[in-house]
């Protein structure tokens, strides 16, 4: 049985989802450049690639069982897809943003330039303000300036844009990252299971981002310091070594914490001390 999988073809996210893909073990056959569909993986996977704007519909048609896109998309196109993983990448919020020196904005009547009508709709009616949503499929930053809306509701993530069109954030509607996401009939029936293996092996690749492997040599005597300052998963790992009087540890540690732990490690009297990047980590 094949799997079908979404994968934009272009834009912001096609590059970091094709990677991750990869790093999980889904090898690609094709790229989306050359081609709209290709093998991946043991060859029981389908990789459709289509534009991220467009993939909630794939995924909830059955087009596709599982795809990754943005969750503003998701959110924006209104399907009912099962979201299975926040795959991390691709973080931005969608915002109301107003010129720095309007005065009172957000009146009834004011006009709201985006790409994401549905969801600007729904925040206005939800504050009780009437207003008239322009629709525009970018470039909605530049539209206060030369008067076609008074706000807008568009995305940022490091709010440069938002800052030389002297825009300011009045809202957050919505934070967005990358999204795996399902066919939720696709996942109640027969392939549940390969579309869950998907998701397994993408969140391995995800658990083991934030986690180092540590090893070193330490003396047999401080065994019990060293186990209480790296927990591990299940304690680390003792390795017998030759000089006598002697072991190795093997642990994973979180990524942030490497540096401290290195540090008392050292004062505990560890030697040979080696850290390493982890590719999946299935607990
Ligand atoms: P694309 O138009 O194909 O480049 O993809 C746009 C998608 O990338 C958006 O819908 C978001 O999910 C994501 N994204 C992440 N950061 C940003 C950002 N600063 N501006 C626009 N899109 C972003």
């Amino acid at each position: 049985m094949t799997v079908q999988i979404a994968i934009p073809s272009k834009g912001r996210l096609s590059e970091k989802a094709i990677d991750m893909l990869e790093a999980a073990g889904i090898e690609l056959a094709g790229r989306p450049d050359r081609q709209l569909t290709t093998t991946a993986g043991d060859g029981r996977i389908e990789a459709l690639f289509a534009r991220a704007q467009d993939i909630p519909e794939f995924v909830a048609h059955g087009a596709a069982d599982v795809g990754i896109t943005g969750w503003d998309i998701v959110q924006e196109s209104g399907v009912d897809v099962e979201e299975l993983l926040d795959l991390g990448f691709g973080s931005c919020r969608l915002v109301v943003a107003v010129p720095e020196d309007a005065e009172d904005p957000l009146r009834d009547g004011v006009r709201v330039a985006t790409s994401f009508p549905n969801l600007a709709r729904r925040y206005f009616d939800e504050e009780g303000i009437d207003a008239e949503i322009v629709t525009v499929s970018g470039a909605a930053e530049a539209t206060p300036h030369v008067g076609v809306a008074d706000v807008i509701v568009d995305l940022t993530s490091t709010g440069r844009t938002l800052a030389r069109n002297r825009l300011v954030v009045h809202d957050t509607i919505l934070a967005s990252s990358a999204r795996l996401i399902a066919n939720r009939e696709a996942l109640s029936g027969a392939k549940e299971e390969p579309i869950r293996e998907i998701a397994f092996a993408v969140d391995s690749v995800l658990q083991a981002r934030d986690k180092k492997y540590l090893m070193a040599d330490v003396q047999e005597d401080r065994l019990d310091d060293v186990a209480e300052l790296l927990p591990g998963i299940e304690g680390p790992t003792v390795v017998p070594v030759q000089k006598e009087g002697w072991v190795a540890i093997q642990v994973v540690v979180d990524a942030d914490a490497v540096y401290e732990k290195i540090h008392a490690l050292k004062k505990l009297g560890a030697k040979g001390i080696l850290v390493t990047p982890i590719e999946r980590l299935v607990p």
